[in-house]
């Protein structure tokens, strides 16, 4: 199991192949192939960004095109750096997407067991997508170092064992994010990370820290009792390659890549 690069009808993005293959569609956009102007240049999907509002709506249909889907059919969220998880039930299609009100408000993580796509927005923040293949559920959440430290990702696994999944069915994906090559954090920052055992996670560097929040996520989901062979990360940092994605860190004022997941068959 394993991150791959796929080139589409007209995007290069991110996706696992094995979920595809056992039904799930998933997708990590890039910052290429999009219409928005500097300095969203080009596929920026998130609508909270101050970007041109039809840019962005096209940009939406670009992105949702490579997975056969149409934004009526899609849901998003207004992501607040919480740990808020909602179930996405058919009623809800179309929220969020061609509009921010309508989008599930304070809210960094949506669950589904309908073929409904779902798309959450990144430039930094750990992309953790889920799916259990036994129950049928699919899953997207939003973690930056809030999220993280919060256990977000903890959230998202006792939703999907109050659905009836057992934990060591579930599978989860770390995409991309800002790796601790980039992510130096103060004192403050830190103080929230010093109750996780891995050494890699927070590691001080001169009177700040360099932290690795992909591996503070899997620590988290370790501990919940996903195997280790469950989980698979992105090893492509954010900040990094200002060719290939957004980066808040790195550049600021800029636009926000997304995070696709949907489910193509009953289970
Ligand atoms: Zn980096």
């Amino acid at each position: 199991m394993k991150w791959t690069w796929k080139t589409g009808k007209k995007l290069l993005y991110l996706t696992i192949p094995e979920w595809l293959e056992q039904g799930v569609t998933v997708g990590f956009s890039t910052r290429g192939g999009g219409e928005s102007k500097e300095p969203y240049l080009a596929l920026n999907l998130a609508l909270h960004v101050n970007d041109n509002e039809e840019d962005v709506l096209r940009n939406r249909n670009i992105f949702l095109a490579e997975f056969d889907m149409e934004s009526e059919n899609c849901v998003t969220a207004q992501q607040v750096h919480g740990t808020e998880i909602n179930i996405v039930l058919n009623k809800d299609k179309g929220r969020g997407m061609k509009d921010i009100a309508t989008a599930f408000s304070q809210c960094d993580g949506l669950l589904t067991q309908e073929s409904i796509g779902m798309l959450s927005f990144y430039a930094d923040c750990v992309p953790l997508y889920f799916f259990n293949p036994e129950i049928g559920i699919v899953g997207i959440a939003h973690a930056g170092w809030k999220g993280t430290a919060n256990k977000i990702a903890s959230k998202a696994i006792q939703e999907i064992k109050l659905a009836g999944g057992l934990v060591e069915d579930t599978l989860v994906g770390i995409g991309p994010c800002i790796k601790e090559c980039c992510y130096e954090v103060d004192v403050n920052v830190a103080s929230f990370f010093k109750s996780f055992h891995n050494p890699h996670i927070l590691q001080q560097h001169q009177d700040k820290y360099k932290l690795n929040l992909a591996e503070a996520n899997k620590e988290v989901l370790i501990s919940e009792g996903v195997p280790n062979e469950n989980i698979v990360i992105s090893d492509l940092c954010t900040a990094c390659n200002p060719n290939l994605f957004f980066s808040y860190r790195r550049d600021g004022l800029t636009g926000r890549m997304g995070a696709f997941i949907r489910k193509r068959k009953e289970f």
